[in-house]
């Protein structure tokens, strides 16, 4: 690999930020004031949901790949992922030019490999049964001389998601705390690179899903836990490790990480759709979960909330809505 592999810094999210603008969209800050009234805090919050392909993670995978080198991109991009890295990595690599293979289970819902598709992406299935979607990455990567971008340890990917809390804190200033998403930890390390630049003074929270807390568990020991795939609805986050440099940036910052329920994040889209008329995936709905929880440790607090992505089809929102349970 010719990757780097030094952990990022705050430079490296605020150079990010330069790479991605006018590619990636400057995403709205809302606020609610029934929220408010309901949570006794001032919540402002980062609407990822609206960002290109509908997830932040456009902003890693276009700040990675336009790091490429002219023999790089004349090769191609692989990367493996059912979900929104995938459709990233696709939307990201058409408007640069570059080639982009994408590794799929045989049984990603079909929206999911149609809008992977539709972005120009050229998607090869594994069987998630039999064979290991690393080992294919890193075959075509070795085979067709392929650059592999994974979905969250890697300096570039990082430096990218930390540019969403950048904004937010340009936008808001100082806030007393931020709660994050929490998978692989792309997300949450880069957004404590720009927290510890910008809001020194800012308590960072993680937010993962309760039947999968290895992030939690993770820090509490020092060394990275490994999992089974969790059963939770927050999909983005079904994660069985968090990544190196995310643990490394996540321990040396002391970033305090918690949980929230399916039940929860039921409740949670169900707010974003009553009071902020957003649709939020349940891994978007993390942050505003556990707040929730927490509200009362923090009475009059303004916290920042990222909500990390909206891509839920239409059918599936209906029925955890009416359903109110996974
Ligand atoms: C990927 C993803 C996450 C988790 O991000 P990590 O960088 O893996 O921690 C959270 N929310 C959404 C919508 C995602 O797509």
């Amino acid at each position: 690999m010719t990757d780097p592999v030094t952990v990022p810094t705050y430079d490296d999210v605020a150079e990010a930020a330069l790479r991605i603008e006018g590619h990636a969209h400057r995403t709205p800050v809302m606020r609610s004031r029934q929220v408010n009234e309901q949570l006794g805090l001032d919540v402002l919050f980062k609407c990822e949901s609206f960002q290109r392909m509908g997830a932040f993670k456009f902003r890693g995978a276009f700040n990675a790949l336009s790091r490429f080198t002219p023999a790089q991109r004349a090769a191609g991009v692989v990367a493996y992922s059912s979900g929104n890295h995938a459709q990233a990595v696709a939307l990201a690599a058409r408007l640069l030019g570059i080639p982009a293979t994408i590794v799929m289970p045989l049984d990603a819902p079909a929206a999911k490999v149609a809008a992977t598709k539709g972005y120009g992406g050229q998607v090869v299935t594994y069987d998630r049964y039999s064979e290991d979607r690393e080992e294919i990455g890193r075959t075509l990567a070795e085979e067709r001389g392929l650059t592999l971008i994974p979905p969250y340890d890697h300096p570039h990917i990082i430096a990218g998601q930390g540019t969403a809390a950048k904004e937010l804190f340009e936008e808001a200033g100082e806030l007393d705390a931020l709660f994050v998403p929490l998978g692989g930890g792309g997300l949450l390390s880069g957004s404590t690179l720009s927290a510890r630049a910008l809001a020194p003074r800012c308590r960072l929270v993680g937010v993962e899903p309760e039947a999968g807390d290895d992030g939690l568990r993770s820090l509490a020991e020092g060394r990275i836990v490994h999992i089974d795939t969790p059963q939770t609805i927050a999909d983005g986050a079904q994660t069985q490790h968090i990544g190196e440099l995310p643990f490394e940036i996540l321990s040396r910052e002391k970033v305090e990480v918690t949980t929230a329920a399916d039940d929860e994040l039921v409740a949670s889209m169900r707010l974003f759709a009553t009071y902020l008329k957003l649709v939020v995936e349940p891994t978007g709905c993390l942050g505003l979960a556990a707040l929730r929880n927490m509200a009362h440790e923090l009475p009059g607090a303004r916290v920042g909330v990222i909500v990390s992505g909206g891509n839920i089809d239409l059918a599936r929102f209906a029925q955890l809505l009416l359903g109110g349970r996974a």
